[in-house]
C-alpha cells in the first residue's frame, strides 16, 4: 500500500470539531487508496500552558519531569484523534512515542531522535488497520524516559516517520495555507511561494520562521523527503500549498526568496577583556559549558592590549550567560570589566540561494534599513543569508522595508 504521513498542528486540532475536519481528510487519503500516518500535536496553546506549570512550581526544573508533563498535550489529541476516525468507520489507533518505540537521545526537551522501528505499527497495518495515530513532539531514551523534541518537535516526528516509512510525501497541517516570502501575520504583502528549495526553507526555519522546526527540514533534505506545508482550513485540492523540493526543481526566483524574524534576542557584551590568543576560546567555552546558545560575534578593534566581546543570544538564556561568566571570572579562568546587556533588540535576516552569484544584497539591505532610520547593531552573514541585530521596537518595519526592497510581493 503506498503510505501518506500527514501531520495537525496545534490550531488544526484547537477542537472537538477541528479534529473532525482534519479526520475527514484523513479519510479522503484512505478512500483514495492511501495508509496513513497521522502525527498530532497538542491542542493550541497546551504546551505553553503545561511549560507554565512546569516553570510555576520549580523554576530551575529536572527536565526529564518537564518532558513527562509537556508531552501529555500530544497524548490527548492522538487519541482524540484515533476515536474521530473510528467513528467514520475508519480503523485506526494511537500510539505513544515509547510505544512506537521512538527512540531518542537522552538530551531532555531537546532529544534527537536516534531510531524509529516499524515493525509494530506495519504489522497493524497488514491486520487491516487504515491509519496509525501518533502522538508527536515525544519519544523514550534508553533509560526509559519520556523525552521531547524541542518547541514545534512534531514536525520533525512527521519528517522522521515519513523517511522510516518510506512515505510517498509528508503534508504538514497547519494554520496558513503554506511557506511565505515573510510571516504572513507581520507583512499583509507576504507571497506565498508554489515551491522553496529545502536549503533557502533551512536557513528561513533556522533564523526564526517557525512554520517548519529546523530540525525536520534537515531531516527532510537528508533523507529526500518530499514535504508540503498547507492549510486544514481550506476545501480539500490536491495542489494547494507549498512544496519543499531540491533547488533543481524549482525554474524562477528572486535573488532574495524570503525574509525571517527572531523577536527575543538580545546582546551581551564583555567590557574589556584581554585581546590575546585562547581569550575567545575561553569565553565561548564557558558560554557552552553554560548551556547559552551563542549566535552572532562580534569583537571590537582593541586598545592597549585590551577589547570588547560582544555576542547575541535568546532572551531567556541572558541569566544563565551572565552566571556562566561571572563564575569563570571569579575562577581566574576569562576576565573583564563589567557584563552590559541589551534585552530590546530583534534578528531580521534575508535568505536566497541567488545570493551565491549576485553582488550587492548586502549593501542594498542596509541602505533599505537606513532609509527607515533603523540602526544596524550586529551583522552576520553566510553563502545565502544575511543577518542583522536591530532594536525590537522597528521589527515589523524592517520586515516590510526588507520585503519591499527586494520586490519579493512579485514572484521573480
Ligand atoms: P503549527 O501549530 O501548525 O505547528 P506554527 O505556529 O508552529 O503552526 O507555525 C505556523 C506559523 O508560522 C504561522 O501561523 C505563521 O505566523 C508563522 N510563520 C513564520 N514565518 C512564516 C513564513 N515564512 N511562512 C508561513 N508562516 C510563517
Ligand atoms: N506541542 C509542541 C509545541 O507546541 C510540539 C508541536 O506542536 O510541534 O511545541
Ligand atoms: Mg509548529
Amino acid at each position: 500500500m503506498p503510505l501518506l504521513v500527514m501531520k495537525f498542528g496545534g490550531t488544526s486540532v484547537a477542537t472537538l470539531d477541528r479534529i473532525r475536519r482534519a479526520a475527514k481528510r484523513v479519510g479522503r487519503e484512505v478512500a483514495n487508496g492511501y495508509d496513513v500516518i497521522v502525527i498530532v500535536s497538542a491542542m493550541a496553546g497546551k504546551t505553553n500552558e503545561l511549560v507554565g506549570w512546569v516553570e510555576e512550581t520549580s523554576p530551575l526544573f529536572d527536565a526529564r519531569e518537564y518532558d513527562a508533563v509537556v508531552s501529555s498535550g500530544e497524548n490527548v489529541t492522538a487519541g482524540l484523534m484515533a476515536l474521530t476516525l473510528q467513528e467514520m468507520d475508519v480503523p485506526a489507533r494511537s500510539w505513544q512515542g515509547w510505544q512506537v518505540p521512538l527512540k531518542t537521545s537522552p538530551v531532555h526537551a531537546a532529544a534527537r531522535i536516534e531510531e524509529i522501528p516499524t515493525h509494530n505499527i506495519n504489522t497493524k497495518f497488514a491486520e487491516g488497520m487504515k491509519v496509525a495515530v501518533v502522538a508527536g513532539f515525544q519519544g523514550v531514551t534508553e533509560e526509559g524516559r519520556i523525552a521531547t523534541l524541542g518547541r514545534g518537535g512534531s514536525d520533525t516526528t512527521a519528517v522522521a516517520f515519513a523517511a522510516a516509512f518510506g512515505a510517498e510525501r509528508c503534508d504538514i497541517y497547519t494554520d496558513v495555507d503554506g511557506v511565505y516570502t515573510t510571516d504572513p501575520r507581520i507583512s499583509s504583502k507576504a507571497r506565498k511561494l508554489d515551491k522553496i528549495a529545502f536549503e533557502e526553507m533551512l536557513e528561513l526555519a533556522s533564523l526564526g520562521a517557525k512554520v517548519l522546526q529546523t530540525r525536520s527540514v534537515e531531516l527532510a533534505m537528508r533523507y529526500k523527503v518530499p514535504l508540503r506545508v498547507l492549510s486544514s482550513f481550506e476545501e480539500y485540492d490536491p495542489n494547494a500549498g507549498t512544496l519543499v523540493c531540491d533547488e533543481e526543481e524549482i525554474m524562477e526566483s528572486n535573488v532574495v526568496s524570503g525574509v525571517a524574524y527572531s523577536r527575543d534576542e538580545a546582546k551581551v557584551t564583555l567590557v574589556s577583556v584581554a585581546d590575546r590568543p585562547g581569550v575567545a576560546a575561553a569565553i565561548f567555552g564557558t558560554l557552552s559549558d553554560g548551556g547559552v546558545n551563542v549566535d552572532m560575534i562580534i569583537q571590537n578593534i582593541s586598545e592597549e592590549g585590551r577589547t570588547d566581546m560582544t555576542f547575541s543570544c535568546p532572551t531567556n538564556q541572558v541569566a544563565r550567560a551572565d552566571r556562566a561568566v561571572q563564575e569563570a571570572r571569579e575562577k581566574g579562568l576569562i576576565n573583564y570589566h563589567d557584563v552590559v546587556v541589551d534585552n530590546d533588540v530583534c534578528k531580521i535576516s534575508v535568505v536566497g540561494i541567488g545570493m551565491r552569484s549576485h553582488t550587492g544584497v548586502a549593501a542594498q539591505m542596509f541602505d533599505a534599513l537606513s532609509s527607515e532610520g533603523i540602526n544596524i547593531k550586529v551583522i552576520t552573514t553566510s553563502e545565502i543569508k544575511i543577518s542583522v541585530l536591530i532594536d525590537r521596537k522597528y521589527l515589523e518595519l524592517a520586515v516590510q522595508a526588507l520585503h519591499d526592497a527586494f520586490g519579493l510581493e512579485k514572484a521573480g
